[in-house]
């Protein structure tokens, strides 16, 4: 890629994205919801006024990208995501990517289970929708999606992640992972194990764990952390958040974090109970509550501004997260055990 990036409306220079927010969703849409025909579905021209209207919130406030890493199967809409990058001017970047074994899509479960060549054929997806594009102008994705929930990787969550591996070592796309919270560190094995450069990687949702070594291993072993869910507080708490990210910081460790809040502007069909989506937490949460409890927590504002700004742009060039100045650990074992090997470095 170079010195650009890809964007819903075409590739933009890198210096373009400016105060980004790097995990936000137009729309979700678990595998099925087309199928609740007693949901009152948001049409979609009120889908588009929503997302303009809190894109503009946050263009007033001096924002100018987002990434929307929905996976293809939970409802991933190039065509939204087009219209209103159009309709707004903002930089909205896009994933190419499967979701977990909880609520991935059940096609690619099944085939995983069934074609002994599924493996490949993600790879080939991932790679194709990367070169080639997607949708009615041909978008090209900016990352790759891999996903996993709690418990041992599935079959299907490996081998998507394995694919990932592969595409992003074939094209030099960088990835971006959720996590329930844990083992973001063997998602970087396995990911490093197929030649992904650790600062090619984010390890998502991590300020849903309150552990702060595993925290601190992520980051020490090269990759960029997400504490990227910023007011879902089903998840954690925005205290616990709050002190385990300033904690990070202040061990030098501000360059590998990821800023965002897993906001779902448009969720297809009601979850929970008959009622219409519950109130999201919009995507000006973290300047307005979240960052003057990290500068009281003593953090200054332009290294708060840096994880808004600096940090995404650096991952998105290539570059490592600088290592802190003074290095807290000896070991290069993760705290599982595990060694994350220094392997097919690819730039
Ligand atoms: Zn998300």
């Amino acid at each position: 890629m170079g010195d650009r990036i890809n964007t819903i409306n075409g590739p933009i220079a890198l210096d373009a994205l400016g105060k980004t927010l790097m995990h936000e969703h137009l729309t979700i849409g678990l595998p099925g919801w087309e199928s609740d025909t007693l949901a009152d579905h948001r049409h979609r021209r009120d889908m588009v006024a929503r997302c303009v209207d809190l894109i503009q919130e946050l263009q007033d406030n001096g924002f100018n990208s987002l990434l929307d890493p929905c996976p293809n199967d939970i409802g991933r809409d190039v065509d939204l995501m087009g219209e209103v990058a159009s309709r707004t001017g903002f930089n909205i970047l896009f994933a190419t990517g499967l979701y977990d074994e909880l609520m991935g899509g059940s096609y690619w479960k099944i085939k995983a289970a069934r074609d002994p060549d599924a493996e490949n054929y993600i790879a080939d997806m991932y790679i194709r929708e990367i070169e080639k594009g997607i949708g009615d102008a041909g978008s090209k994705p900016a990352i790759i999606k891999v996903a996993t929930g709690r418990g041992p990787f599935s079959h299907f969550e490996t081998i998507a992640i394995q694919a990932a591996a592969t595409a992003a070592v074939a094209t030099g796309t960088p990835i971006t992972t959720h996590t329930a919270g844990i083992d973001g560190d063997r998602q970087l094995q396995l990911l490093s194990g197929r030649g992904v450069p650790a600062h090619r990687i984010i390890i998502g949702h991590c300020c849903g764990s309150n552990d702060r070594q595993y925290h601190q291993d992520i980051c020490r072993h090269g990759a960029y952390i997400g504490f990227d869910r910023f007011g879902l507080l089903q998840f954690n708490s925005d205290e616990n958040r709050v002190a385990n990210l300033s904690a990070l910081m202040k061990s030098g460790y501000a360059p590998s974090v990821i800023i965002s809040h897993d906001c779902t502007f448009n969720l297809r069909g009601p979850l929970v109970g008959r009622d219409d989506i519950p109130p999201v937490v919009r995507p000006m949460h973290f300047v307005r509550e979240i960052a003057p409890r990290l500068r009281e927590s003593g953090i200054e504002a332009p290294v708060i501004e840096a994880l808004l700004t600096a940090n995404p742009r650096r991952y998105f060039k290539g570059e490592e997260p600088p290592p802190p100045a003074i290095e807290p650990f000896a070991s290069s074992q993760l705290s599982n055990g595990f060694t994350v090997p220094k392997s097919g470095l690819r730039e």
